[in-house]
């Protein structure tokens, strides 16, 4: 069944729902309150991340991070005097500035810099709450989307393409291996894998795309098994499309975040491998800017975005706090 992008309106998803709930919801105190401005507030945002104190301060270095990220000064490179890479700063910083997600219950005009996650275009807002995971498990795979878990619980879908690192990041945000191990095993890597998390949220491991080999039918399956997924779900707070920042944009994840963008699908871009730097090769930042500005049209609203990697921890908590302010929010 198709559903037209004015029926995906109604579904309960952050992404489109910004000002379509009445304004006094988006303007009236939430349970969790996460203070954004003064020291002694920026020290619970630390509280909420988990983060020493010293993290707390947004545009400090990430201790963790290894690739400027496009939202505040280079955190590993010396500062660079010549004027071009001043002006190439500048314009990343101005690109962050104007395509902001600002989640529910922020005015635009009160966001400061300090509200911005770094490494991301993404504010945080009052509905940000605890985001650590505690425990996790498996509940089941599905191979149609009538067979998924029927508890309404909010869900994460993680999609990819093939070697992007989702079952490295499922391991990084879970810490626990077992889950990604479970999402390779042979038989399960074409099923949508659920995993239910503190008791309360899914994480869904959705098939990889773009396997080289794969014949063009194997393809076409994925394809309208896993959109079908999209279109069906209702409890889908939000699809997190995991991208390959350490290359240029690639047809098939512009095709897919396309897709997602004219369809209304809540999504969130996870750029993965932000540690990668291939000598020669653009960076990280550069594969992330440009990316978006090939998929800006598809979509009404800036979607949100940050930058990850597995094998630093960079963006983990980040992403987990956001992912609370939209669960928190799909909740109330
Ligand atoms: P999947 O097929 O999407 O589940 O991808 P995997 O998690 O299996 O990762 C594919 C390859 O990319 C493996 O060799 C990983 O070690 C590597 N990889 C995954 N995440 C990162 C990362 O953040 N940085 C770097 N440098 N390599 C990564």
């Amino acid at each position: 069944m198709s559903h037209a992008p004015s029926n995906m309106l109604l579904r309960r998803g952050p992404s489109f729902l910004l000002f379509s709930k009445p304004h006094h919801l988006l303007t009236s105190s939430p349970p969790l309150i996460l203070p954004l401005l003064s020291f002694p507030q920026q020290l619970r945002y630390a509280s909420l991340l988990h983060l020493p104190a010293c993290r707390s301060r947004l545009y400090c270095s990430h201790s963790q991070a290894t690739v400027p990220s496009p939202s505040h000064e280079p955190t590993t490179n010396p500062p660079s005097s010549s004027s071009s890479s001043r002006v190439a700063d500048k314009k990343r910083e101005k690109f962050v500035r104007r395509a902001l997600f600002v989640p529910p219950g922020v005015a635009r005009e009160e966001v400061t810099e300090e509200m911005i996650l770094p490494g991301s275009n993404i504010v945080i807002g009052p509905y940000a709450g605890h985001s650590q995971i505690k425990q996790v498990e498996f509940v089941k795979s599905s191979s149609r989307v009538k067979d998924c878990p029927k508890d309404d619980r909010p869900e994460f879908a993680m999609l990819g393409r093939s070697n992007v690192g989702k079952s490295s990041l499922i391991n990084a945000l879970t810490r626990k291996k077992e889950v990604a191990l479970t999402s390779k095993k042979p038989g399960k890597t074409q099923l949508i894998n659920h995993f239910l998390v503190n008791k309360s949220w899914y994480i869904v491991d959705l098939p990889g795309y773009g396997f080289a080999n794969a014949p063009e039918a194997a393809r076409m399956d994925w394809s309208s098994f896993t959109k079908g997924y999209f279109l069906n779900r209702n409890t889908i707070v939000a699809v997190l499309l995991l991208v390959d920042a350490s290359v240029p944009p690639q047809k098939i994840d512009l095709d897919c975040a396309n897709w997602l963008g004219r369809n209304n699908i809540p999504m969130t871009f996870v750029f993965t491998k932000c540690d990668k730097k291939k000598s020669g090769k653009q960076r990280p930042d550069e594969n992330i800017k440009n990316f978006q500005e090939l998929i800006r049209k598809s979509y009404k609203e800036p979607p949100p975005w940050i930058m990850t990697s597995s094998v630093t921890g960079l963006g983990r908590d980040e992403l987990l706090l956001h992912m609370s302010q939209l669960r928190n929010y799909w909740d109330n």
